[in-house]
């Protein structure tokens, strides 16, 4: 067979890519990202991890400058620098991932003393064993600590939202073939020497692998932040601010997301609704009354089954749908609704006393599809109405009343 020269030629060109060319490309690349990131981080100071990708970005980048110098002239003290440079930014790079995943990032005292720990240890390693033995012991420090990285992203992938898990196991993936590749390395240079450090095809493959990995890495942090991002953004779209339990919006999806399933139970609303809510107002203050509807609406969560659902549609009236309920069912929630509101007592805002305050509330029949929950909502009004009209602090269901 013969050989197929433009394979040959693309074979014979990556051989002989100049590596000083390759890694001025990785510096660019991550100085740019770096830049780019700052640039969104000045106006998303909060988001989570963004600050310290974008400081590590950047001085990736500046190492990598600092190295090519240190390549082109000889000089070993920048290159020796650059290195502790390199494992700061590493360090950062993996602390920012820390805090987008939710763990606790380090202090910056901690990241400082950890990083002078690193650096003396290659400093120490550099000056007893030479410049092969620095880049043996600068390898296999970036490559254990991109290893932990790898290792911190796959573990904590699972405990993330479903849409994040694609973004969070292809920078694992990313970020663990470095890992590989730069132990492969420190092995490498151990075995053949100085030469490979710039030369030859594992030192090849590292830098563009490098490069392509700055890329890429980040490109899926952004996406990650805007994952995260849009995730709390339709959280608040469908969350009431107050007091944090769905709104109407939330309690439709809710709705909706119950009847999707493949053998959806029936629901029962109970629409309930406080009473004399106006007086508490009048006497103890706005203030008092918001703290009341807080108090309500962490009653009535921590009372709800798994799958029951409670919203606030406006005012005192919130809105629950209980699943799977028997009017029997359905009854005793609202009995324990009633009594353990009952039982609340709310400081004043003012620090003056305390409020309380009885509820009333209604209950639909139980109803088997979507379509069907507007007049459902309606019959657990009438009977609401009636529950306030028979004198309120009570109960009344759809087709019967059930006393006070
Ligand atoms: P009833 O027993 O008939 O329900 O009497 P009520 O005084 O509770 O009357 P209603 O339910 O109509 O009153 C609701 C009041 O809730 C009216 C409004 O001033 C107050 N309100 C609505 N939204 C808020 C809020 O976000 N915070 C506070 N503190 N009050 C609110
Ligand atoms: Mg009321």
């Amino acid at each position: 067979m013969r050989p197929d020269p433009w394979r040959q030629s693309t074979v014979a060109a990556f051989a002989a890519m100049d590596p000083a060319t390759v890694i001025l490309m990785l510096a660019i690349h991550l100085l740019a990202s770096g830049g780019l990131m700052a640039l969104v981080w000045r106006r998303m100071p909060g988001a989570p991890g963004l600050g310290r990708w974008a400081v590590a970005s950047g001085l990736f980048g500046l190492a990598y400058l600092a190295r090519l110098v240190g390549l082109l002239q000889g000089v070993n003290l920048l290159g020796l620098g650059s290195d502790g440079v390199l494992l700061l930014a590493v360090l950062l790079f993996g602390d920012g991932v820390r805090e987008f995943v939710g763990r606790a990032p380090m202090p910056a005292r901690r990241v400082a003393l950890l990083a002078v720990v690193l650096f003396g240890t290659e400093v120490a390693v550099a000056v007893a064993g030479g410049a092969q033995a620095r880049y043996i012991a600068l390898s296999v420090l970036l490559g254990t600590q991109y290893a932990l990285i790898g290792w911190t992203l796959a573990v904590e992938r699972r405990n993330q939202t479903v849409p994040l898990q694609a973004p969070l196991t292809i920078l694992a993936f990313i970020v663990s073939a470095l890992a590989a590749t730069t132990l492969l390395r420190a092995v490498d240079i151990a075995v053949r020497g100085m030469p490979v450090v710039f030369h030859g095809t594992l030192a090849q493959v590292y830098y563009l692998y490098s490069s392509v990995a700055a890329v890429v890495t980040a490109l899926t942090l952004v996406w990650m932040l805007l994952l995260r991002l849009n995730g709390q953004l339709s959280e608040m779209a469908t969350r009431d601010a107050l007091t944090g339990v769905f709104n109407r919006n939330g309690l439709v999806r809710a709705l909706k997301q119950h009847f999707d399933q493949r053998q959806a139970a029936p629901l029962t609303l109970l629409l309930l609704d406080i009473d004399h809510f106006k007086r508490i107002n009048d006497t103890l203050g706005h203030a008092t009354g918001d703290a009341v509807l807080q108090g309500v609406a962490r009653e009535l969560t921590t009372q709800l089954r798994v799958g029951d659902f409670v919203a606030r549609l406006g005012g005192d009236e919130f809105l629950i749908g209980c699943v799977g309920a028997d009017q029997a069912t359905a009854l005793a929630l609202a009995g324990r609704l009633h009594s353990g509101v009952g039982r609340l007592q709310v400081p004043a805002a003012n620090g003056a006393g305390v409020a309380a305050c009885t509820i009333s509330l209604g209950l639909s029949a139980a109803f088997d599809r979507f379509d069907a929950w507007e007049p459902a909502a309606q019959q657990a009004d009438r009977a609401l109405y009636r529950a306030k009209a028979a004198g309120r602090d009570g109960v009344q269901s759809h087709w019967v009343t059930l006393g006070t």
